[in-house]
């Protein structure tokens, strides 16, 4: 649908949030709570279904009246007229009431699915770090998609339905009390047999479909952390053990779909077999009080057509109560995302200081994320504005994980760090990551053009030119006049494939554009060839002119100009100081620098030798 077009849903997300937080263990409430401002749209539709209801039940009423006044008595002069405009009148009413109930019905399905996928995106922007951590991808996905259909089918069907069989049940039944009052009572017979039948099947369906859920989530993870992946899988060849991971997870959502499939289809011939039973009996006794004189003709056959309206509705009655479960599980697992913490990103305060120099002071740090043990331990140094810090050490000895804290992507446990002479925690978030640029190991690029990849970073329109100037400082100017469509060329599937160096580039000129005072940068460049790190590495002196930096280094290359170079050991610092006084010294660092030196060289001669 158009945009234009779509009708004004009343929609609020922080109501529907703060809603879906109240009530996390509460669905059937929670579940009502939601309805919200949706309410009029939602009963309306539900009392055009019982108009249609009644309209349905008006049709064997006239049914009757025309078997026992005309039909038995042979009357020929009757109005047969009247009879069929009754007939078609009500057909007529019949399908405009159900075609305007089942618009609004959508009309608050959809805007209540629409309204809690907003709700969850808006939040999953803010989850913390910590949250992302112990969920995969997959998983959100899945709630974010299914999970809310599963809520949306709540209100689209099985609350409309459950309401209409209710009314029906209602309408039919008082209608089988004035037409006879015995008949009416045999006709309701299995209702508490259905009751706890379903009842029962609710329960067992609640379990499976929520042990469904989980493994659906899980073959979701794989299978989109494969899709991810899909150049690590090729390059090592694993697509055998990709295939087999999928496999056992795909079997164990097959055999656990079956169990749901099965719980649904033992309820279904069970239910069948109790409503054939009691249609059996109705059909059986009026049959016997027909011929008895007792009812007539004209009272049986209306009995019949009312008594299967009343009837089989129940059945259908049981099977959405059942189905209720599942939306009482989805609702539970989107509740879960909700009341998971978020990043408060803005804070109420101002940063202390607004226009940052870049100084920092480590005192004593100390770091453990919430699964493990402590991963920093007594870090202290300090940073002039403008210097450059760059952090040697093992895979795992906490390089990341320090400058993670800078950014307050996670708070530091102990100690205290100084920016600008005050606690970091005292800068809001949003404040912070404003003036941190960061360079990742692995590019990400959005599907979208070129220029606006590099904008990406600032909330402002930015000129072209701007873009123009970050992309020359950043060397990669050259290459994007080099495509077709210049800084229009689209990124990503559809459009062109990028090297990993030109990927580099473009973020280091979107880093560039937002002109931070604190830089990160994680030196990527072993991974490409010896023309495009020299090309990166001049990008990335043009990014850290002034800037206070951090390198994670790889190469010694890239640290030997460092004002401070800290060596990390298990979550240490075991060495600090700058090339000229560390290559002096015995230790960690001597040791890198001689082995890389020797390994050069010898790469040298044996270039040279071929
Ligand atoms: P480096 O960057 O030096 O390779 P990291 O900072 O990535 O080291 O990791 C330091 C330690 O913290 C490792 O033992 C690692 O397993 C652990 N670690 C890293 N990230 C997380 C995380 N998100 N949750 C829990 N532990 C983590």
């Amino acid at each position: 649908m158009d945009s234009t077009k779509r009708p004004d849903y009343p929609t609020n997300i922080e109501a529907m949030r703060s809603k879906l937080e109240m009530y996390p263990l509460r669905p059937g409430y929670g579940l009502w709570r939601l309805l919200d401002r949706f309410r009029p749209l939602f009963f309306g539709a539900l009392v055009l279904q019982g108009i249609s209801v009644f309209s349905e039940t008006a049709g064997f009423l006239i049914l009757r009246a025309f078997i026992d006044n005309v039909l038995l008595k042979q009357d020929w002069n009757a109005p047969f007229y009247l009879y069929a405009l009754g007939f078609v009148g009500l057909a007529v009413l019949r399908s405009g009431l159900s075609f305007a109930s089942s618009r609004w019905g959508a009309q608050t399905s959809e805007g209540i699915a629409k309204t809690i996928r907003d709700a969850v995106f808006d939040h999953t922007q803010r989850l913390s770090f910590a949250y992302h951590d112990r969920t995969q991808t997959g998983e959100l996905i899945q709630k974010s998609t299914s999970d809310i259909d599963a809520v949306r089918r709540f209100y689209g069907d099985q609350v409309m339905g459950i309401l209409r069989i209710l009314f029906f049940f209602l309408v039919n039944f008082v209608t089988l009390l004035l037409i006879n009052v015995p008949l009416a009572f045999i006709s309701i017979a299995v209702v508490p047999l259905i009751t706890v039948l379903s009842t029962v099947f609710f329960k067992r369906i609640y379990r499976s479909y929520e042990n469904y859920q989980d493994q659906d989530a899980k073959l979701s993870a794989v299978l989109q952390e494969n899709l991810s992946g899909v150049r690590v899988v090729k390059a090592f060849a694993r697509q055998e053990f990709e295939i087999q991971k999928f496999d056992e997870q795909n079997a164990k959502k097959f055999d656990l779909g079956l169990t749901l499939l099965l719980n649904h289809s033992v309820y279904w011939p069970i239910s069948h077999f109790i409503c054939g039973m009691q249609m059996l009996l109705g059909t059986a006794v009026g049959a016997f009080w027909t011929m008895d004189g007792l009812i007539s003709p004209g009272t049986f056959i209306a009995y019949l057509g009312i008594a299967s309206s009343l009837i089989w509705p129940l059945q259908q009655l049981g099977r959405l109560i059942t189905q209720l479960s599942t939306s009482f599980v989805s609702y539970g697992r989107i509740a879960e995302i909700l009341v998971s913490e978020q990043e408060q990103l803005a804070g109420t305060e101002q940063a202390p200081v607004l226009k940052l120099s870049g100084r920092l002071s480590f005192r004593s740090v100390s770091f453990a994320y919430d699964t493990g043990g402590p991963v920093l331990k007594d870090v202290g140094f300090e940073v002039g504005a403008g210097q450059k810090v760059a952090l040697l050490g093992e895979t795992g000895s906490g390089k990341t994980t320090l400058v993670n804290l800078l950014p307050r992507f996670y708070d530091y446990t102990g100690g205290s760090i100084l920016l600008d002479g005050h606690p970091l925690e005292q800068y809001p978030r949003a404040f912070l990551r404003k003036n941190i640029g960061i360079v990742e190991q692995e590019p990400f690029l959005f599907s979208m053009s070129i220029a606006d990849n590099i904008a990406y970073s600032v909330d402002h329109a930015v000129s072209r030119d701007e873009i123009e100037a970050a992309a020359r400082k950043a060397s990669i100017h050259d290459s994007i006049m080099g495509f077709p469509l210049g800084y229009d060329t689209l990124v990503g599937e559809r459009g062109v494939t990028l090297s990993g160096g030109q990927k580099q580039r473009i973020t280091i000129a979107r880093t560039l554009l937002k002109d931070p005072r604190i830089l990160i940068l994680d030196d990527s460049t072993s991974s490409v060839d010896a023309e495009t790190e020299a090309e990166i590495r001049q990008a990335l002196r043009a990014l850290m002119v002034g800037r206070t930096s951090f390198v994670i280094a790889h190469r010694i290359e890239s640290l030997m100009d460092a004002d401070l170079i800290l060596v990390f050991k298990e979550g240490r610092i075991i060495q600090s100081g700058t090339h000229d006084t560390l290559s002096l010294m015995e230790g960690f660092y001597r040791q890198v620098f001689e082995l890389q030196t020797r390994l050069e060289d010898e790469l040298v001669k044996e270039t040279l030798h071929v």
